[in-house]
């Protein structure tokens, strides 16, 4: 049968809309199983060698324009479907053993996935130590293999499709230039290196654990818990602080008939907050389980941004733009809403807080930590996925380059459970980056008080309604005539205030 690329997209749409929704109700607790084979079943064409090299041959001749865009962006889609599809078993494997298997440090058993959470409530660094090195035995023991097979066979796919390597497939389905971006963040870690060590320090005593050259990974989750901080974002201001601060630029999250705010307790919810998509702009779920403290707000704001932005996507934009895309700019909406947090006056006008100097520096540090380990991540994920990476070494070069960025020592083991699937971190990465030009712009046009002005906020949606039909580069680009770079966000890293 000749390809039919009309079917292909609206096939693709309606392969996205059941799989997210399926998403939501799962995860917001209206089911208890998640059924999304059945989804992949329905639409296996997808994702089949046949349609995927035929998208890559249409891809190859789209132009820069409208249509090589959808075209790309399509067989982003489909790559990763095949991808998935082809990998399945080692996900369910990988899935089910995390599901089933449990950690011991010696004093009783321990869901897998609840080590973390354990880890951040235990005031006794010796026995967080030891959950680590329980969980992680059992990462090696029992999971690791898996996650190699994966990976390799991920690597094979990448081959039989024509690109060289996995980093070449990525950064021409992302459109993204991954080695220059490692230049950008090679230097950012350089014009940070000195700002680091006070700053997180400084959280360290605070919270009572060791400085770094005394820290351990295990006491991470620890210090991002931040349980000093909970009386200050109390879970019953959640919500309100969220729609106060959206009423200020002019939307009423109420009254969006496309935003479905779910605040139900029910049993087998996320604890995290999530936004699911089925349909943009028509159909977008914002779901907490408020529980308050720093990292519930971090999580409601970051994914309240992603909410607005597909909330406020122009429906008439193709399938591919309102879906699909640079997910750089998704993120940079939702890094734009989530840094409010580490803004002093916000802080005080929303949470009433009076001396914000604390949870302003809280934020700032966790959010070097997270830059810094993911410009690490990326320039390890470009060794590791370069296509002459000698596997043996990779594991030991993981531990070096992570070590170095966080100067916590970093176990070797999470090589493989570490790595974001296609280069997503990536995504992260510019999104903080192009955040800083967002947050200058407004203030440049607005003032600082941005936040309390409706022709902010009529900017703001009327960068949204774009949804992702430009990558980041050709965003700011077009927007603000600027270029993606990182010297703005080191910038605010340079001068220690106080
Ligand atoms: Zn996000």
């Amino acid at each position: 049968m000749p390809f039919d690329l009309d079917r292909y997209r609206e096939r693709a749409e309606s392969f996205g809309e059941e799989l997210s929704r399926e998403y939501y109700r799962h995860l917001a607790g209206h089911k208890r199983e998640l059924e999304i084979e059945p989804i992949y079943e329905t639409y296996a064409d997808l994702f089949d060698r046949d349609s995927v090299m035929a998208l890559r041959a249409l891809a190859a001749g789209g132009g820069n324009g409208d249509e090589g865009r959808r075209l790309r962006y399509l067989l982003h889609f489909g790559f990763d479907g095949l991808v998935g599809m082809e990998t399945r078993a080692e996900a369910e494997e990988i899935a089910g053993l995390e599901a089933s298997l449990v950690v011991d440090a010696g004093d009783g058993a321990l869901p897998f996935r609840a080590v973390v959470i354990e880890q951040a409530n235990e005031v006794d660094g010796e026995r967080r130590a030891a959950l680590e090195d329980a969980r992680n035995a059992v990462l090696d023991e029992c999971l690791n293999r898996a996650y190699r097979a994966a990976l390799e066979r991920a690597h094979e796919l990448c081959r039989e499709f024509g690109w060289p390597s996995y980093t070449a497939a990525y950064g021409e389905l992302r459109g993204i230039d991954l080695e220059r971006l490692q230049a950008q963040t090679a230097g950012f870690l350089e014009a940070t290196g000195g700002a680091y060590g006070p700053l997180v320090d400084g959280q360290l005593t605070r919270a009572g654990l060791p400085e770094l050259g005394g820290l351990r990974r295990s006491d991470m989750p620890r210090l991002f818990r931040a349980p000093e901080f909970d009386d200050v974002f109390p879970a019953d201001r959640l919500i309100a602080s969220f729609e106060a601060t959206l009423a200020g630029l002019g939307i009423d999250l109420r009254e969006q008939p496309n935003v479905h705010l779910d605040t139900d307790s029910r049993p087998t919810k996320s604890p995290r907050a999530f936004c699911s998509t089925p349909r943009v702009p028509e159909e977008v779920y914002l779901v907490i389980a408020p529980h308050g403290g720093f990292e519930d707000y971090a999580a409601l704001f970051h994914e309240g941004g992603h909410a607005e932005h597909y909330a406020n996507t122009a429906a008439d934009l193709s399938y591919e733009f309102r879906q699909l895309g640079d997910n750089s700019v998704t993120e940079s909406f939702a890094f734009l809403i989530e840094h409010l947090l580490s803004d002093p006056v916000w802080l005080c006008e929303r949470l009433g807080i009076e001396d914000a100097a604390r949870a302003v520096e809280h934020s700032r540090a966790f959010r070097l930590v997270m830059l810094r380990r993911y410009s690490a991540k990326l320039a390890y994920e470009l060794d590791l996925h370069g296509g002459s990476a000698d596997m043996a070494r990779m594991p030991e070069r993981y531990s070096e380059l992570l070590s170095e960025a966080v100067r916590v020592p970093w176990p070797r083991v999470s090589w493989l459970a570490d790595v974001d699937d296609g280069f997503y971190a990536a995504c992260y990465l510019r999104a903080w980056a192009l955040e800083t030009h967002w947050r200058a712009a407004l203030e440049d046009r607005f003032g600082e008080s941005w936040l309390a002005n409706f022709e902010a906020g009529e900017w703001l949606r009327g960068l949204w309604r774009h949804g992702q039909r430009l990558d980041a580069d050709e965003l700011i680009g077009e927007v603000l005539g600027e270029e993606l770079d990182f010297t703005r966000l080191a910038a605010e890293y340079h001068e220690e205030p106080e």
